[in-house]
């Protein structure tokens, strides 16, 4: 839009970006834009630092909203452009949104970036009449790796046609697949000739109330935790209602190998000739060592003898199964996530259909809906609601809690009404804040954010208390800040991009420049910092590399231990040549690599000044002030949050005085802080927080049920 500015003072507009709304204020004085101010904190990109920068000084510069998009973030820089488009059109004293453009009928073929790291989102859009008529997905692999983009693709589309615009909210849980299918749209319709900006109208929200009542337990979250918890009570006797707020149940749980097992008879007996797999005083002992602390010595001491009770429970009652021990872990394939003689001490769940995501995943939601619907059963009474977020208890005039207050995704509030409450939210990845408050730091979320801290401050709204809330998240992934989504480089040019920032042999950097000293990764004093992995919010790591090293790469290929670097998870797609194989295609990988903000070039001024790192130190550690290096940064990536509120052996929440709010339970990491150590990484055993779902929701779902 060119300026034609009739008013200048202060103008302030939103729009809808990936997840959030996305806030401008610009400033204009003389027919100028003197300051912008953007806020993109609620988008959940690692490039909000990047849009705020980049797009505030292209503001200055141009003085139009003609923006050029920041790599990697495109829904965002597109809804600031939007935003500044509204701004100005105040300034200019008319309505931003000129008459819809007429758009060409046709089938329109669009292909974007999705959730997955190793192809795009190909879809069909049907134009007619100037109207969206049909969308189809052709292909995508954003399924391969979950079940979110099905609950995209069967609730968005059918909301996208009706309402024909392109605000209409992503489905909870699945927000990367719903805005791939949002930009599919969006570029078919301008390639039929409109403007999709005009295709942003807001989507009307319903006001109404519904109230429900007569619950004896209300779960707040049904991921598995939650879903456990459901089970339990309504096998109890319990009246139940599950409130939801992600388009599909499961949350995080869905996603993992499997829980700790300890001496479960069934899996005893079909692995371990009947014998008990793990000696649970010996397992006591180390835990009590590690948290350095009895203060919740019953809690942890339950959580073992319970264990094995538990999973045998779910076994039983409502269909789970596991297969054997899980991994090769005596053979040290995590050399410091475990005890090596605890060689059968995690189990994983057994693939339901034969469908395993990846070679390592089973797609275990089958299992968690069938439990679910099974606990349903047990009452009429019972009953669940998806895309329905919990906000607050309802309280009556003594302070007790009596309900729960939700809002649905179409705006309608509801008041559930129940004698118990347990919380089952997945903890708090998803909000920065809160993260900032505990941890001083973000970190990268590699799983689902809709645990945002609801339960938890449910829970204290309620009087209670959190218990080591600040346990280190679980963080197994260190990885790139921006992964790649778009096509620039191949799944392959990924993998080495990751290769180069994560693997051990390369000289590395600290945040303030200088080389890095080995950290306590795990939190026991023996152990080293586990090559390649940032291990705690906030912390990162920069892998530097010399002009010299890099053309070695280009003519004599990676060195041995880059070529085998485990890229788990994050892998960007792709596979890394055999060592000693020439990269000739180095440069590109660097420029793309450059481009998405995930590696820098320049001597250590120019590069202690871009990553506000220490001159002194950065030209003391890479050694030549005139010489130019390549500086790769490798970022810690979270599964969830560990600390949460604090529970007794009931799975009661506590308050400060360390009594128990009688009908109010925290679950799941809700409440996992009890088993772990503030500042400290979680236990190192595996499948210890999917061992805590079943043991709390079991015990939590038993004393629901009993509360009168
Ligand atoms: C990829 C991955 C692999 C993992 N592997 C393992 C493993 O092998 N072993 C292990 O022990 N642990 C593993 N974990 C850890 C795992 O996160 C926990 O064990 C487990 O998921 C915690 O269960 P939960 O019920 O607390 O949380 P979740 O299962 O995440 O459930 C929380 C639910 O609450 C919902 N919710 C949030 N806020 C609200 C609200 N306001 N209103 C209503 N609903 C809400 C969410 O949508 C979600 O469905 C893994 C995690 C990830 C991401």
């Amino acid at each position: 839009m060119k300026m034609k500015i009739m008013k200048n003072g202060k103008f302030t507009s939103k729009a809808k970006g990936h997840n959030s709304d996305v806030d401008l204020t610009i400033r204009l004085s003389d027919g100028r834009i003197e300051d912008v101010d953007i806020n993109v904190e609620g988008e959940s990109s690692s490039r909000n630092d990047a849009v705020v920068a980049q797009l505030s000084k292209q503001i200055i510069e141009k003085q139009s909203d003609n923006l050029d998009a920041v790599t990697g973030a495109t829904e965002t820089s597109n809804a600031v452009r939007r935003a500044l488009t509204n701004c100005l059109s105040q300034a200019q004293g008319s309505d931003s949104i000129s008459k819809k453009k007429s758009l060409k009928d046709g089938v329109y073929e669009e292909t974007v970036p999705s959730y997955s790291l190793i192809a795009p989102m190909t879809g069909r859009v049907t134009i007619k009449d100037n109207t969206i008529k049909d969308i189809e997905i052709i292909s995508e692999k954003d399924s391969q790796g979950s079940p979110w983009f099905k609950r995209a693709q069967s609730k968005l589309i059918p909301r996208l046609l009706e309402s024909q615009s392109l605000d209409t909210d992503a489905i909870t849980g699945a927000s990367a697949s719903s805005g791939a299918i949002k930009a599919i749209i969006e570029k078919a319709i301008n390639d039929a000739g409109g403007n999709s900006d005009q295709w942003h109208t807001p989507v009307a929200k319903k006001d109404n109330t519904v109230v429900k009542k007569g619950y004896d337990v209300i779960v707040v979250g049904l991921g598995g935790s939650g879903i456990l918890s459901y089970c339990s009570a309504a096998d109890n006797g319990a009246r139940v209602f599950g409130i939801e707020a992600a388009g599909g149940i499961g949350g995080n749980s869905i996603s993992t190998s499997g829980p700790m097992v300890v001496n479960s008879k069934i899996q005893s007996k079909k692995y371990n000739d009947g014998q008990d797999n793990i000696n649970e005083k010996d397992l006591y002992d180390t835990w009590i060592d590690y948290v350095k602390t009895d203060k919740k010595a019953d809690v942890i001491k339950k959580a073992i003898e319970e264990d094995g009770p538990a999973l045998d429970y779910y076994m039983k009652k409502f269909g789970f199964s596991f297969d054997g021990a899980a991994f090769g872990m005596s053979a040290g394939y995590y050399p410091s996530f475990v005890r090596p003689d605890w060689d059968k001490e995690w189990t994983i769940y057994s693939a339901d259909n034969n469908h395993w995501y990846s070679e390592s995943e089973p797609d275990h939601l089958p299992t968690f809906q069938n439990a679910l619907d099974k606990a349903k059963m047990m009452n009429p009474a019972n009953d669940y609601q998806l895309e329905l977020k919990a906000t607050e208890f309802i309280k009556d005039n003594e302070n007790k809690v009596i309900g729960v207050r939700a809002k649905s995704y179409d705006g309608t509030k509801y008041e559930v009404y129940g004698k118990a409450i347990v919380l089952a939210s997945g903890g708090f990845i998803g909000n920065k804040e809160m993260m900032r408050q505990v941890y001083g730091h973000t970190c990268h979320v590699f799983g689902s954010t809709v645990a945002q801290g609801d339960g938890i401050k449910m829970g204290q709204s309620a009087g209670g208390t959190t218990y080591a809330l600040g346990t280190l998240p679980m963080i197994h992934i260190s990885q790139v800040p921006n992964i790649i989504r778009d096509a620039s480089l191949t799944p392959d040019q990924k993998a080495i991009l990751s290769a180069l920032a994560t693997t051990s042999d390369a000289k590395k950097l600290d945040e303030t420049g200088q080389i890095l000293e080995s950290k306590d990764e795990s939190g026991t004093d023996d152990a080293k910092i586990t090559v390649g992995i940032a291990y705690a919010p906030g912390f990162k790591y920069f892998n530097a590399y010399t002009k010299a090293d890099l053309d070695k790469i280009k003519t004599s290929g990676l060195s041995d231990e880059m070529a085998s670097v485990i890229i788990i998870l994050l892998d960007q797609g792709g596979k890394l040549p055999a060592s000693g194989v020439p990269v000739k295609d180095l440069d590109k990988i660097l420029d793309e690599a450059i481009k998405h903000g995930d590696a820098w070039k320049g001597t250590p001024a120019k590069l202690a000044k871009d990553l506000k790192m220490d001159e002194e130190k950065l030209t003391k550690a890479l050694g030549d002030s005139e010489e130019e290096y390549y500086l790769f940064e490798a970022d810690s990536y979270a599964y969830a949050t560990c600390g949460g509120l604090d529970v007794d052996v009931n799975m009661n929440v506590l308050r400060k005085d360390g009594t128990p709010i009688e009908n109010v339970f925290a679950v799941g990491q809700d409440s996992e802080g009890v088993e772990n150590r503030s500042g400290q990484a979680y236990t190192p055993w595996g499948g210890q927080a999917q061992a805590w779902t079943f043991v709390s929701g079991k015990i939590a779902g038993e004393n629901a049920a009993k509360v009168k």
